[in-house]
């Protein structure tokens, strides 16, 4: 079996994890202060606060934002269901905005269309926009940026797919170009905690605001309090939080993951290189790339040209029936059941997500993907696509 992605986990990963469990902190302790700090580092955030995975990281986002019942919330139409559910967690409305079929993100076109109209016909305009870099290539923030001072908009970059990519010479979670960035540790991820995410700004009331949702709403800090402190026993609930804490054995393997996140995109590059060598006499759309930004490659995303999706369907089978598990990101949020009830969305308003989702696939790209399996995957793709030429 070739899966689409999955971890590599070290020795030094191993004793890490295991330090901690002979240390006094199993919940969240020192180490997941050295991971938030070290993290910070190397994405050139301010602040750093991780919890117990992306999905909470949103969520918390979207409350120290403000997302309240009667907000209006944006994300991209082609993304995991997580970039939707936070801000419906928080009771705001949800509506999405079509893709740019080449590179799966948010259309600026599409967006600035849709800002207008909503702004012309005195509709809501969102209160924040979550844009999704999908398959770990950044979005077109500087636009993005720009349209959010002309209407009023937040940003939280859902950078689940993009720890390590790089935009215009600004680290992805820097924040240059929004309020807050979330990262997954997911395993099949850039890096893992084993679940795990954490949310980076450079702005320190947002920064407090998260520490305090992810344990209970609680400060122990004296300068936050409404009182004076009666004690060293003493903290304040100042909002309804939750216990989305990341623990120390986590934590320990995030640290160590960290200190191997290069070499990791190292080893998807040269996995990346090889499949546009090796596929590029097939009738297949590769992943395209611009020089004004650098990809995670978290995923390996080809397109066919065939827009009914039975190509892809025929893909799909063919490979997963020799062990290779591809796999399809994502089915549009908008046809997902639960958002399709809401009967608010209409496929014929996103032309662009329903073009990538009928012919999308993602291949396996992982470190430690081997030559001779990438060359299986190779060969299997290539046999029901024959060697034709499209332009
Ligand atoms: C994986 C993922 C998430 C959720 O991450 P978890 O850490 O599993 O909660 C959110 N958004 C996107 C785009 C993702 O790929």
């Amino acid at each position: 079996m070739i899966p689409y992605g999955r971890q590599s986990i070290s020795e030094e990963d191993i004793e890490a994890v295991v330090t901690v469990l002979r240390s006094d902190f199993l919940t969240q302790g020192p180490v997941v202060g050295q991971f938030e700090k070290k993290l910070a580092e190397k994405i050139s955030a301010s602040y750093v606060v991780a919890v117990n995975s992306a999905t909470s990281a949103l969520h918390l986002a979207c409350l120290a934002l403000g997302v309240a019942k009667g907000d209006l919330v944006w994300t991209s139409a082609i993304s995991f269901v997580a970039s939707a559910n936070a801000p419906k967690y928080c009771g705001a409305d949800v509506d999405f905005v079509d893709v740019d079929p080449g590179t799966s993100n948010i259309s600026i076109g599409s967006l600035r269309d849709k800002l207008e109209t909503a702004y012309v016909s005195g509709d809501r305009l969102p209160k924040v926009l979550i844009p999704v870099h999908m398959a770990g290539h950044p979005c077109d923030m500087k636009e993005i940026f720009e349209l959010s001072k002309q209407f009023g908009f937040s940003i939280i970059e859902d950078a689940s797919h993009a720890l390590g990519s790089t935009y215009l010479d600004t680290l992805t979670g820097s924040c240059a170009f929004s309020d807050i960035t979330v990262f997954s540790f997911h395993p099949v991820k850039m890096i893992t905690t084993g679940e795990g995410g954490a949310c980076s700004t450079n702005n320190a009331e947002i920064a407090a605001k998260l520490q305090r949702l992810r344990s209970h709403g609680i400060t122990r800090t004296p300068t936050e309090m409404i009182s004076r402190t009666e004690g060293e026993w003493y903290y304040e609930q100042l909002d309804l939080g939750f216990n989305y804490r990341l623990t120390d054995i986590q934590a320990a393997l995030g640290l160590s993951q960290l200190s191997k996140l290069s070499e990791f995109i190292a080893q998807r590059t040269i996995v990346s290189e090889r499949y546009h060598v090796e596929l590029s006499g097939h009738a297949l759309q590769l992943p395209i790339s611009f020089s004004d930004r650098c990809s995670s490659l978290h995923l390996f995303v080809v397109r066919t040209t065939d827009e009914t999706g039975l190509e892809r369907r025929r893909l799909f089978e063919t490979l997963r029936s020799e062990g290779i598990l591809v796999n399809v990101h994502y089915l549009p949020i908008y046809r997902q059941p639960f958002y399709a009830n809401l009967g608010l969305y209409n496929p014929k308003d996103f032309p662009g997500a329903e073009s990538y989702y009928s012919t999308c696939l993602s291949l396996p790209i992982f470190p430690g993907l081997t030559e001779v399996d990438q060359d299986r995957v190779v060969d299997v793709l290539g046999k029901p696509l024959g060697h034709q030429t499209i332009f």
